[in-house]
Parts: C-alpha cells; sequence; structure tokens
C-alpha cells in the first residue's frame, strides 16, 4: 500500500501528545488532525506537529481510516465505540477499558466491522525485554516491582489497573499457560483507591508470578526477574539493563563470562553471565509503528484487543480480591 494512512489521535495530554508528535514522522502515516475536549491542549500540540484541530470526534472521524485513543480510561469505551462504529481502525491506550464487559463489546465490533484494534501496552516492547526472545522460555517464578512517585495523573483508576497491568500482561505474553488462582492484598494511602498492590498469580503449569505495583514510592522501579531450569533473568525496565545466568555444560563453548566450573555429581557445570546489547528504540513509536503495519497488512498486531481485554481480567480479579480482603 503505497498510500499514506490518514491517522489522528484522540486525547493529546501527558501521553496523547507524544502519539501525535511519533505519527507525525511516520512515513507511511498522515496525522490527519487531533481531538481533544480541551481545545487549548489540542491547538498547542496540533501547533508542535504541524497538523489540524479538529472541533468533534465526529469531524475527526470523517477524515480517519484510523485513530489513537490517550483519553482517560474512564472515557475509552465511549470514544473506541464510536470510532469503531464509523468504521475506524483503533489503537487504544492501556487498560483497554474500565470493565471487562466494555472490553467485549470493543473486540466484538472491531471484528464486526472488520477493523483493527489494538491496546498500548508499551511495556511489552521495552528494549530491555526484547532479548529474551532470543531465549528459551519457562518460567517456574516471576519476582515483578512497579513503583513510581505518586502523581495525580492515572488515579482515577486504581493502581492495579494504571501500573500493575503493565506487568500482568507481560507476564500473560511470558507464560504460556491458563491462571490457575490468585491471590491478592492491597492498600489505600494517598486516594480513596488502592494504591498499593501485590498478587501472587498461580498458573495452571506450576508457573507462580510474585506482582507488587506502588504509586507511592521515593523512587521510579521496574524490575522484572525471572527463574527458570537453568537460567535466571534479570532485567531492569527503567535502566535498560538485562542480564542472564545460565547453568550451561561446562564442556559447552560460550562467550559469555563464565564461573569456575561446579562440581555437581558427575557432572561439570559453568555459571555463564550474559548482558544483551539493548536497542536504544522508542517503545511508544514502536508500538504506534507495529499498530500501522498491522493495519496495512504487513505485520500481526503485538498487542490485539483479546491481549488487552485478558491483561484487563486478571487485572480486575486482583483488584476485586483486595477490595473483598480490605473489607
Ligand atoms: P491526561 O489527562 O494527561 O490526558 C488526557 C487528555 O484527554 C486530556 O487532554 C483531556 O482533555 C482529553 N480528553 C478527556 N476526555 C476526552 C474525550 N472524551 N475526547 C477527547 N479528549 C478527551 O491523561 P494521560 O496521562 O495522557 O492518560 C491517558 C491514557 O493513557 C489513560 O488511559 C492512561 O491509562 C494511559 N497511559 C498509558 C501509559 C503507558 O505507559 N502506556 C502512560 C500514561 C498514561
Amino acid at each position: 500500500m503505497n498510500q499514506k494512512l490518514n491517522l489522528s489521535v484522540i486525547g493529546v495530554g501527558h501521553l496523547g501528545r507524544h502519539h501525535a508528535r511519533h505519527l507525525s514522522e511516520i512515513p507511511q502515516v498522515n496525522l490527519a488532525g487531533v481531538f481533544d475536549t480541551d481545545r487549548d491542549q489540542a491547538l498547542q500540540v496540533a501547533a508542535n506537529c504541524a497538523a489540524p484541530v479538529f472541533n468533534s470526534l465526529e469531524e475527526c472521524l470523517s477524515v480517519s481510516d484510523a485513530v489513537s485513543i490517550a483519553t482517560p480510561t474512564v472515557t475509552h469505551a465511549d470514544v473506541a465505540t464510536t470510532s469503531l462504529q464509523a468504521g475506524k481502525h483503533v489503537f487504544i491506550e492501556k487498560p483497554i477499558t474500565s470493565t471487562i464487559a466494555e472490553a467485549d463489546e470493543l473486540i466484538g465490533l472491531a471484528e464486526k466491522m472488520n477493523v483493527n484494534l489494538q491496546v498500548g501496552h508499551i511495556e511489552r516492547l521495552n528494549p530491555a525485554l526484547l532479548p529474551l526472545q532470543n531465549y528459551q522460555l519457562k518460567p517456574k517464578f516471576i519476582e515483578v516491582q512497579r513503583l513510581a512517585p505518586f502523581t495525580t495523573r492515572g488515579t482515577d483508576v486504581p493502581v492495579v489497573l494504571d501500573l500493575m497491568i503493565h506487568d500482568i500482561d507481560i507476564i500473560l505474553s511470558l507464560v504460556d499457560a491458563p491462571v490457575k488462582n490468585i491471590r491478592a492484598s492491597g492498600v489505600s494511602i494517598m486516594t480513596k483507591s488502592v494504591d498499593i498492590a501485590n498478587a501472587r498469580i498461580r498458573f495452571k503449569n506450576g508457573t507462580v508470578a510474585n506482582i507488587t505495583a506502588s504509586r507511592i514510592a521515593k523512587d521510579q522501579v521496574r524490575k522484572i526477574k525471572i527463574f527458570q531450569q537453568d537460567m535466571y533473568a534479570t532485567i531492569d525496565l527503567s535502566l535498560g539493563l538485562t542480564e542472564i545466568y545460565r547453568l550451561l555444560d561446562a564442556r559447552q563453548d560460550t562467550d559469555a563470562i563464565v564461573t569456575a566450573p561446579l562440581q555437581q555429581d558427575d557432572n561439570q557445570r559453568q555459571i555463564a553471565y550474559e548482558k544483551p546489547k539493548i536497542d536504544a528504540g522508542d517503545a511508544l513509536r514502536m508500538e504506534l509503528e507495529n499498530f500501522v503495519a498491522a493495519i496495512q497488512g504487513r505485520e500481526k498486531p503485538i498487542v490485539d484487543g483479546r491481549a488487552g481485554r485478558d491483561a484487563l481480567a486478571v487485572a480486575d480479579k486482583i483488584h476485586q480480591m483486595i477490595i473483598e480482603d480490605l473489607l
């Protein structure tokens, strides 16, 4: 397809303005314009991207092939429904919607209209996570910590839907089995909803994931540790640092830095340490490029509506358990 895709951004606040900037730079895209209920905000972002400002959602949809929605989560269902009903491809920021029923409706509508629905689970494309694709992963235990200094942005939803859902989506993409059970607890500190949450997810294949998310922290921490037979991977999503330790046969030739051979029964084994090179890619740019490529049939969607819905379903269950626990 040589023709440029007319793509607009709906909601150009903290994150949406970056959608607009990236889309204005993607060669296959014509940034058709931006729409925001805060007109001053729309004018400012549009000026930076040399794009038109729409006066209404309807005007925006009338000239767009596809839209990227970065409005507050509680508005996702309404804005996406109108866009899908108009036959537009939709990229929607995470979480897909506030409720599972809303997510199901969007997925059904996208199928009915035969258009793409993708969700902005940006951490899937975090450059520190991408080297894991070169290893055979069969996690037995996953430990995740995501801590962030407090800001009022995102507090329209509990921390599970705002922060923890990133890690839930990553974990669901790493573990090839359904969820068996979930335990969760949490507390409310600064807002009326849950600000700190911990969940333990057990999968039917035996994998256990332990996740902590907090929006009350001094420093930002985003760390994932993956333990599996003969391998330990530690990933710092904030620093962009991935380190892998593998237990290998001592005779195996490897460039990795190794410990002295370890005597284990009759086997000589060694621990190999690898620090994969992290490409300095921009995850937001990559996910928007994937959206465009998927519409044009060049790539498969990395996070489709169903994946967004699956992450929401687990997040919702965790949140419900926390609420029941607090009663
Ligand atoms: P924000 O409040 O900074 O921006 C939202 C913008 O949407 C505002 O400018 C507001 O005026 C506009 N808006 C509100 N309702 C609208 C409507 N019906 N139509 C058009 N415009 C409307 O919020 P934000 O922090 O940019 O978050 C937006 C979304 O992005 C949320 O769903 C959030 O969860 C998500 N988000 C994702 C990440 C990530 O890492 N992927 C990070 C931050 C936010």
